[in-house]
């Protein structure tokens, strides 16, 4: 028997909650299987003259819902089986939020901390170049992902302006203010993740300060600390790809946010400021109440769920916990808030930077703040009376929320028109 991909680990989930819905097996049948994965070899001239080439990809999961909207990951271990994954949660993640898309990813393999800026900007030019017939506002629209960031959307967002011949700022979000890119993406992730804690808090049981631990301290790890820091909760230890720090007192987030800003790692700090050393491997197993993986997936797992002492997780980053660590997370009472809702504020705001985009006006940052917490509000509510009615994880839950809104897109298209375009 073949091993199971990364994807049929990811369709563990939809099995799980299809159990619970009445639906037509055509259904799970059309969201088992991307319906396009695009691979291209990218080639780019180097800064000392050699040319060099990369792996690309480009996956369009499921437009039953609208067109496919996910980000774009630059990353050496990046594969067409992975991207798949992260396109078929992020189908699930639009659904979650009921925004009028389906799910896409994109990827390329490489290290971008390997590459010189003028460089970095080429391989975001080819990229564009090698998918520009696939992407579109109307087809398919990236966005960041890990190592992605808003200066590599703004070039990509200007390739495909010259490769069109007109502006077209809706194809990509996530760009600079400066392009069209909207107030309040920088920090949308940790945001929406960040109001979905708040609203539910007393069913979570959280009452006072809470100690928290930040797995990844990248993009939406930094925002969660500074979001949760300025409500009183205490910061106790954090980790990059480098090296971790905790304190029990509470980590200077001053220090280790200078730390990241001059490219050093938040080990640096250790030493300063009463930050202790912590080895990486066990920032999941920090005494918390809290704990927000914001790195990469699988990061909690069969050989150290047991050790989580956290009563809560928010799921910042994508697929942070296996199936299997799930299961055992339940088991000890831990509450998983999970990625396809935790983290989607992300593309929630994605999707305003896109609407101001197309209707060419642009709103101020308090009423992004206004609409996103008013959505996180709605769905998270949702999501959280379905797992108590029916006796659910939050996580089948949101599973079940976006699957019935997912099957009922696909049977109103009917059986002769499964694709849009
Ligand atoms: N990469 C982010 C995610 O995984 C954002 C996607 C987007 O804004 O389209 O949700």
């Amino acid at each position: 028997m073949a091993e199971a991909s990364l994807l049929d680990h990811a369709l563990v989930r939809l099995d799980e909650a299809s159990a619970h819905l009445t639906i037509d097996a055509d259904v799970i049948e059309k969201l088992k299987y991307a319906r396009e994965t695009t691979k291209v070899r990218l080639m780019i001239r180097m800064d000392d003259g050699s040319r060099k080439s990369f792996l690309a990809w480009r996956c369009r999961y499921d437009d039953t819902r609208g067109p496919t909207k996910g980000g774009i990951r630059f990353h050496p271990d990046a594969s067409e089986d992975e991207v798949e994954m992260l396109a078929f949660w992020m189908t699930f993640k639009c659904a979650v939020m009921n925004l009028p898309y389906g799910g896409g990813k994109g990827a390329v393999q490489v290290d971008p901390r390997a590459l010189s800026k003028a460089e970095l900007e080429r391989l975001s030019r080819a990229y564009i170049q090698a998918f520009s017939r696939i992407l579109g506002p109307d087809r398919d629209i990236p966005a960041p992902d890990v190592y992605t960031n808003s200066m590599i959307m703004g070039w990509m967002a200007d390739e495909y302006a010259q490769i069109v011949g007109r502006a077209e700022p809706a194809v990509i979000t996530g760009k600079p203010i400066a392009l069209g890119g909207s107030l309040g993406r920088g920090d949308a992730t940790a945001r929406g993740g960040y109001y979905l804690v708040r609203h539910l808090a007393k069913e979570l049981g959280l009452n006072g300060s809470m100690r928290v631990a930040v797995q990844g301290f990248g993009n939406a790890g930094q925002h969660i600390a500074r979001l949760l820091a300025s409500d009183g909760h205490k910061i106790v230890a954090v980790s990059d790809s480098e090296g971790a720090v905790q304190s029990k007192a509470g980590l200077d987030l001053d220090k280790l946010l200078a730390a990241k800003a001059e490219g050093h790692s938040v080990a640096s700090t250790v030493g300063q400021g009463g930050h202790d050393f912590l080895s990486a491997d066990h920032l999941v197993s920090v005494d918390c109440d809290l704990l927000v993986p914001a790195a990469l997936e699988n990061m909690i797992h069969e050989a150290n769920a047991e050790t989580v002492k956290a009563r809560l997780v928010l799921e910042l980053a994508n697929g942070p916990v296996t199936a299997t660590a799930d299961a055992i997370l339940g088991k000890k009472g831990v509450v998983v808030l999970p990625d396809i809702l935790a983290n989607a504020g992300g593309v929630t705001v994605s999707y305003f930077e896109w609407v101001q985009n197309r209707q060419g006006f642009y709103w101020t940052v308090e009423e992004i703040h206004d609409r996103l917490r008013a959505i996180m509000e709605r769905e998270g509510r949702a999501i959280w009376n379905l797992s108590q009615e029916k006796g659910l994880s939050v996580r089948t839950a949101a599973y079940v929320h976006a699957l019935s809104r997912l099957a009922e897109a696909i049977e109103a298209h009917g059986t002769q028109n499964f694709f849009m375009s």
